[in-house]
């Protein structure tokens, strides 16, 4: 097996059995790793680019299982930013020297196409790159930020198992996740996709089958995080995830998509204290910190013990920055677009 996976950082293919055989046990994890980050190495050098997150409203119509801020979780405090806030915190990260802001919220209604507009053409105007990740949306509705000038789209498809789908979000359609994955592809975004590790019902061969999908629809960046159960959800008893089965599905990853972005997430830090450069050692090559300030921080709790919270924005970029340079690696001075 370890053969195949160096074979695998040749070829960019692994089949779908090896890829299930390997997630499956631990004995080629060095291998692997080691194989995953000479892969990164090589196709993206030692560049980490920093993405700033403004998480900008915790309101969210969904209800999906393992959310910590889903619509009957009656236990958060909700909270939308004003638009001027929204673009502070984007000219502050701006200063500080992050060259991609990220807007991250619930399905939030009240966020209007011509609202969203409105932000995307003020934090575009700073110069900056902008991903956006708000979910489901109609395909208009996606062209209209896309002419507004949105860069990329995050739109994690969770799990490409369609009964385990339906399970974890009441009321939604498999189908019409795939129909906005498909659409902002062809509205030339920069997509972003990606699954939980670790969900409860979730197979290695479901896992193999999402990873082959990451590569079918040709996404350009994936994140992957473990899955951590959130108090007053109903997967709270749930066992989670581990940081060594969602690093496995990372490294797996960089070596069927070689070129793509991949970030250390924050869910990885929050299972273990290194986790973020455990990931940038396996395949990562991509950090987000959240520069929302104040208290909306703690609200904006997808799961329990969510690294970084209190890390003042002052304090993240250079944070950010000492921990990338403490492994060798320097800080991009691009917006880290995939064909840069
Ligand atoms: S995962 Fe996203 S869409 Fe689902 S409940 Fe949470 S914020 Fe809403």
């Amino acid at each position: 097996m370890n053969k195949k996976i160096e074979l695998a950082a040749k070829n960019a293919t692994l089949e779908k059995a090896d890829i299930i055989k390997i997630l499956e046990t631990d004995e080629y994890d060095e291998c692997l790793f080691k194989t995953a980050d000479a892969v990164r190495k090589a196709k993206k050098g030692d560049v980490v680019h920093i993405r700033g997150i403004i998480e900008f409203s915790n309101i969210c119509k969904q209800n999906c299982k393992y959310c910590g801020i889903r619509k009957d979780n009656c236990s958060v405090e909700r909270y939308r930013l004003s638009l001027s806030e929204i673009t502070d915190f984007a000219a502050h990260a701006n200063e500080k020297g992050f060259k991609t802001i990220v807007l991250q919220s619930g399905e939030d209604g009240f966020f209007s196409t011509e609202k969203l507009v409105e932000i995307i053409k003020n934090i575009k105007a700073m110069g900056l790159a902008l991903t956006l990740s708000i979910g489901e949306k109609t395909t208009e509705e996606y062209r209209a930020y896309k002419n507004a000038g949105a860069d990329r789209y995050l739109l994690r498809i969770e799990t490409t198992d369609k009964n385990l789908y339906k399970t974890l979000h009441p009321n939604m359609s498999f189908e019409n996740r795939m129909r906005c994955l498909r659409d902002l592809k062809t509205l030339g975004y920069e997509t972003g996709t990606g699954i939980l590790v670790g969900l409860p019902g979730q197979t290695a061969e479901s896992i193999a089958n999402d990873i082959l999908f990451f590569k079918e629809l040709d996404a350009d960046m994936i994140g992957l995080g473990p899955f951590i159960p959130a108090q007053n959800t109903p997967l709270e008893k749930d066992a989670g995830g581990t940081l060594n089965q969602a690093l496995k599905v990372m490294a797996l990853t960089r070596l069927l998509l070689q070129d793509v972005n991949i970030p250390a997430t924050t869910a990885m830090e929050t299972l273990h204290p290194q986790g973020r450069i455990m990931a940038l050692n396996s395949g990562a090559n991509v950090i987000m910190p959240n520069v929302t300030e104040g208290d909306y921080k703690k609200k904006y709790l997808l799961y329990p013990g969510k690294a970084s919270v209190n890390t003042s924005r002052e304090q993240t970029f250079d944070e950010t920055k000492k921990m990338i340079e403490s492994i060798g690696r320097t800080v991009g001075t691009t917006a880290g677009f995939r064909y840069d």
